[in-house]
């Protein structure tokens, strides 16, 4: 004979489970269907991607988490030694970047003087910022002043965002200082 050692409240406990159980099984409910039938969380079998919350200097590490190409989830990266997992109010709404209504997802122009916004399309953007650009810098180059060479343009300035990484960064102020643009400032120190 097999001898069980309980102690009250372990008695207690095992009787009320047990007569949970059969009350269970009495009513004819079936556990198997109700495990099948279990909702699946929203995040389970999604793709996870590490990324850079774009909206301020601080630059909080983000995982997006994608399924069947739509972000199902947007939560603070805790592997990232920024905000180890934290966000803050704003950054905890990043989903609705992509989610919103208002998302802009074409380029807009707005020719000089004109109040109204044009859709174009990628291509068109590229050549005319970079006709604009190089009409711009021809126009206003400076090779030499005061005897000196000093190569600049001072009618180009370039501001960065808090969404550019250290490459990103850096191909921009090479590009900006091969141009002679010499104002060169970041959203995240104004
Ligand atoms: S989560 Fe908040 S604090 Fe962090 S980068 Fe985004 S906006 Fe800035």
């Amino acid at each position: 004979m097999v001898e069980i050692n309980l102690n009250r409240r372990q008695f207690l406990k095992l009787s009320g489970a047990t007569a949970a159980t059969l009350a269970v099984v009495e009513l004819g409910f079936n556990e198997k269907k109700a495990y099948a039938s279990t909702k699946e969380f929203k995040i389970s079998k999604s793709t996870v991607t590490p990324t850079i919350c774009c909206y301020c200097g601080v630059g909080c590490g983000i995982l997006v988490h994608t399924k069947d190409n739509t972000v199902v989830y947007t939560e603070g990266d805790p592997d990232n030694p920024i905000n180890e997992g934290k966000l803050c109010s704003k950054g905890t709404t990043l989903r609705q970047l992509y989610t919103s209504e208002k998302r802009l997802t074409k380029p807009l122009y707005r020719a000089p003087g004109s109040s109204k916004w044009e859709e174009k399309d990628w291509e068109w953007m590229y050549d005319t910022i970079a006709k604009r650009v190089k009409e711009t810098r021809d126009k206003t180059f400076v090779a030499t002043e005061n005897g000196m060479t000093v190569n600049k343009t001072e009618a180009i300035a370039s501001l960065g965002g808090a969404a550019l990484d250290n490459e990103e960064c850096y191909l921009l102020a090479k590009m900006m200082r091969g141009l002679g643009v010499t104002y060169i400032e970041h959203q995240a120190r104004i």
